[in-house]
């Protein structure tokens, strides 16, 4: 496969996050049965964070983390390293909860970001970040719409310093074709998603926790993680899977795998950057049904991602972060639309990663006080910045319910022990996700040729199928 440079795209391998940054060497896996007193099933951000905080809080526990390949295999060391604000989910709990409670919710991500800024620095993991904020940018009039509703609905939830721009600010920002506005909030930091994941299983082994890898879980239930080496026995049994988890036992239909793909550039010239602009470095994302994130890398790349063939029949993963070539051409096209002077770069890397997709779109974090099983993600996108506070908010609630520690702010927010029904069977759940990524893709194409001012109707009705309305 080449996409327009001189070189053949490399098509998976994980991530360009691993070409980059170099694969760490695999710990050992468990080798018979064992015991903990709090056992981690997944070593992405989730798990990771959370073995952190608790280590933290109570270094006497002995926490062992489970991951079936290496630490970082998953979305976490893969994603599009936009660390921000957003989580899945928040206006539907507005409208369970109320308004207060989930701008408590807000809050408390917007405090996420500065957290995993603060913590990566006392720990010294360099992980290029930039808090350069995130910039949304509308390039039809039916997206400078939904633009500015957009903004409004977010400053109602407390974003008191975020600023719309017109098109002309937004030029000066970075140079969009056709972009007729934006909204920027300083609440985003960019980083290199691999630096992250590698440096936080090397601090957490560090603070005393034992990480088996190469070690799938199979089953879990309460009190004990099942391997084929072996089962670990803890009082508390956290599943930190997300995309994966359908693959445990009786987690078939819990959180939907969708796929989400990149692409990186080979580096830009001094040139081709003073074409772009983009000195600020924001978190740059747009307002399509079927939207685009990217940023800009710390070795002066665009890394750019999108939806691809949004998910696969049965609940199946994926093999290494392999992606189609037609999503591979996608999403160059996309990075030509935005910046035509850039047609002639070259794409040298492609992969693709899963996130968990609960039924109703939420995020949540729970422990079963009458089990010991908890879980925290179906972060669909948004999982950089959130898997942080799921990691402190399981860190109280497992304080919280062996004695060691009162309910605290993070315990008492909207998203603990938010219940939501099991995804259809099969063939439902296939026909439902692929028939709402064509009608998202049909809704822009038809905002972009009519330059109708409203959301198409059609991505209305993708809402509902998808039941994020
Ligand atoms: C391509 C892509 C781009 C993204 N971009 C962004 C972004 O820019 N910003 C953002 O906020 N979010 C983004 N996300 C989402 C974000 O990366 C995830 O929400 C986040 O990394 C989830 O972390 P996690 O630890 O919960 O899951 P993962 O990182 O997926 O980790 C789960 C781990 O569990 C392991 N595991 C699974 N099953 C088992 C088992 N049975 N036994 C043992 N181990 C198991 C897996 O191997 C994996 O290492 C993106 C995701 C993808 C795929």
């Amino acid at each position: 496969m080449s996409s327009s440079g001189s070189r053949p795209v490399v098509n998976g391998g994980i991530s360009y996050w691993y070409a980059d940054d170099g694969f760490p060497a695999v710990r050992e896996p468990l080798d018979g049965d064992a015991a903990a007193d709090v056992v981690i099933v997944g070593g992405g951000y989730t798990g990771l964070w959370t073995a952190y905080y608790l280590k933290k809080a109570a270094p006497f526990l002995r926490i062992t983390v489970l991951e079936q390949k290496f630490c970082g295999y998953g979305a976490s060391g893969r994603n599009g390293g936009w660390l921000y604000n957003g989580i899945a989910g928040r206006d539907r709990y507005a409208k369970l909860h109320g308004q207060e409670a989930a701008v408590r919710l807000q809050q408390a991500m917007n405090d996420t970001v500065d957290e995993v800024v603060r913590a990566a620095a006392e720990e010294g993991i360099e992980a290029d970040i930039h808090k350069g904020g995130v910039l949304e940018v509308a390039t039809t009039p039916a997206q400078l719409a939904r633009l500015r509703e957009f903004h409004a609905h977010e400053v109602s939830y407390g974003e008191k310093d975020r600023v719309l721009y017109g098109a002309r600010e937004t030029a000066e920002r970075i140079r969009v074709a056709g972009a007729v506005g934006s909204t920027w909030t300083p609440h985003g930091a960019r980083l290199h998603p691999v630096k992250l994941v590698k440096g936080l299983a090397a601090v957490v082994e560090g603070l005393g926790v034992t990480i088996h890898e190469s070690t799938p879980v199979t089953e879990i239930r309460p009190k004990h993680a099942v391997t084929p080496y072996g089962t670990v026995r803890a009082p508390y049994v956290l599943r930190c899977t997300e995309g994966f988890t359908a693959a445990l036992k009786g987690q078939k239909r819990t959180w939907l795998p969708m796929n989400s793909s990149m692409v990186v550039t080979e580096p830009l010239t001094d040139e081709q950057w003073a074409s772009v602009g983009w000195d600020g470095r924001e978190a740059l994302g747009d307002m399509a049904h079927a939207y685009m994130y990217a940023q800009r890398t710390a070795d002066g790349r665009i890394a750019l991602g999108g939806r691809g063939v949004p998910y696969r029949f049965g609940s199946r993963t994926d093999n290494d972060g392999r992606t189609q070539a037609e999503t591979v051409e996608a999403l160059r096209e996309i990075l030509v639309r935005f910046f035509p002077p850039l047609a002639g770069v070259g794409i040298e890397h492609a992969w693709s990663g899963v996130l968990g997709v609960p039924r109703d779109w939420c995020a949540t974090v729970t422990l079963d006080r009458s089990t010991g099983l908890g879980w925290a993600g179906g972060y669909v996108g948004s999982g950089v910045a959130t898997t942080n506070l799921a990691a402190r908010t399981l860190r109280d609630l497992v304080q919280l319910d062996s004695g060691q520690a009162a309910a605290t702010e993070l315990t008492e927010l909207p998203w603990v022990g938010h219940k939501v029904r099991k995804w259809e069977p099969e063939p439902f759940r296939w026909l439902g996700v692929h028939g709402m990524y064509a009608t998202y893709r049909a809704a822009d194409e038809r905002e972009r040729l009519t330059h109708s001012t409203g959301s198409s109707r059609l991505a209305r009705v993708a809402d509902r199928v998808a039941g994020r309305h």
